[in-house]
């Protein structure tokens, strides 16, 4: 790369002053551990013990014959520790804190999945951890944050503006700056100021380096075409990376549709047409915000996706026509998920089931002797609240009003 931290014109690190010490010293470890082989073994040994690596690659034979096409596959990312790819991008960087010899790490977190995997590294690696949360979200997502706080983790319930994901990401970068020395930033997704998009991709292309080893050995070529969601782009900038160099590899990143593409009520940054070119939060991409650069509210039923910027590796390779985008809407996104879980009894997140979405409307369209691999970023048993709320399911519903009385009759019973 000639112009560091740039991919195309997207990308770079817009920091303040006082930071540009701590991104340096943070790019020479990183350099230096993507140079080490020992690091990336320390690394793999790790995850195949703490987590659950390699994940298998799963033929969905029931979904491959009622759609009559291609092949189905699913790299299952939700069988991680934690239960999403998260986990990945986590216990790289808890690996380079140690290198760096720091002492205490904090998080931004929306949904509260990426405070949750932090938490558990900062537990396993014995370091202090912060993790900031917009206060609409700590409400939203208690069951988290309950998690995080008893793995000894703090949680931050942030006030200012909106109280979600970018007012936490904002108080995050504040405390980095007063507490540079002690403090690694452990960033979520493959967003925000180089090195990050570059080090979280690279903690992530685990996934798909396995993923092409397991698709060769079981289909014999490579696949068709390899689909998944796209929050700030992690999960899919994994998978994708071990098919980027095999231009015959179709790769197909799937945004929140939400309430339908042109209502407004969505978070499709590269397929819609309500996003443009900016820079904020340190970094340059495609951000839905208005003519002022005031960012817009975004909605997706799949709280990991919803979210206003977007890896700038895939700004560029969207521009560079790599990869393809499309988006799923809240509806469609229900409709695959009762599907996969009746016919494979497989549960995705909400987020994953977003890649299964678009998958499912290609793979009629392919040869039976063609593969498709779809990347199951995480599991939806997490999405409980969200999902039984979504199905309308009347039981589920009288469950929670009866629990909930429970509670209020002992509240009234102690006081
Ligand atoms: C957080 C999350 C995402 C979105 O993040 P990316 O960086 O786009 O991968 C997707 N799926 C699941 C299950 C998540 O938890």
């Amino acid at each position: 790369m000639e112009n560091k931290g740039f991919f195309g014109k997207w990308g770079g690190a817009f920091i303040p002053e006082i930071l540009h010490e701590t991104f340096e010293q943070l790019d020479s470890n990183f350099r230096q551990a993507k140079e080490d082989p020992q690091f990336w073994q320390e690394y793999l040994d790790l995850m195949s013990t703490y987590s659950c690596r390699p994940t298998p690659l799963t033929f969905a034979e029931n979904l491959t014959n009622h759609f009559g096409g291609a092949k189905i596959y699913i790299k299952r990312e939700d069988l991680n520790h934690t239960g999403a790819h998260k986990a990945n991008n986590v216990i790289g960087q808890g690996l380079l804190v140690k290198r760096m010899g720091k002492k205490r790490v904090i998080a931004e977190t929306g949904a509260g999945q990426h405070g949750v995997a932090t938490a558990t590294m900062a537990a396993k690696f014995g370091l202090e951890c912060t993790v900031y949360m917009g206060e609409v979200d700590v409400q939203r997502q208690r069951p988290n944050v309950f998690w995080m706080e008893k793995m000894g983790a703090t949680v931050i319930s942030v006030k200012d503006g909106s109280r979600t994901l970018k007012d936490a990401i904002n108080e995050a970068f504040r405390d980095w700056v007063t507490n540079v020395d002690t403090t690694h930033y452990v960033l979520g997704t493959a967003c925000g100021p180089a090195p990050f998009p570059e080090m979280v991709s690279w903690f992530q292309s685990i996934i798909g380096v396995e993923a092409k080893r397991q698709i060769l050995a079981r289909h014999g070529k490579l696949p068709a075409r390899v689909y998944a969601c796209v929050g700030g782009g992690s999960n899919a900038m994994g998978i994708f990376q071990g098919f980027l160099d095999s231009p015959e590899v179709e790769l197909i990143g799937v945004e929140a549709g939400g309430k339908g593409i042109d209502t407004g009520r969505h978070a499709s940054r590269l397929c819609g047409r309500d996003a443009s070119p900016g820079v904020a939060q340190g970094y340059k991409t495609m951000f839905l915000q208005n003519n002022d650069g005031q960012m817009l509210e975004t909605h997706s039923v799949a709280a990991g996706l919803d979210y206003v910027g977007v890896s700038p590796i895939l700004s560029h390779l969207a521009e560079e026509k790599r990869v393809r985008f499309a988006s799923a809407t809240d509806d469609e996104v229900i409709e695959a998920l009762d599907l996969t879980m009746r016919m494979e009894g497989i549960i995705p997140a909400l987020e994953s089931a977003h890649g299964f979405v678009q998958a499912f409307k290609e793979a009629p369209q392919l040869g039976r002797d063609e593969a498709i691999i779809i990347n199951q970023s995480g599991r939806g048993d997490k999405d409980i609240f969200t999902i039984a709320h979504a199905f309308d399911d009347p039981s589920w519903k009288e469950f929670i009003i009866a629990r909930g009385k429970e509670y209020a009759e002992d509240k009234k019973g102690k006081s």
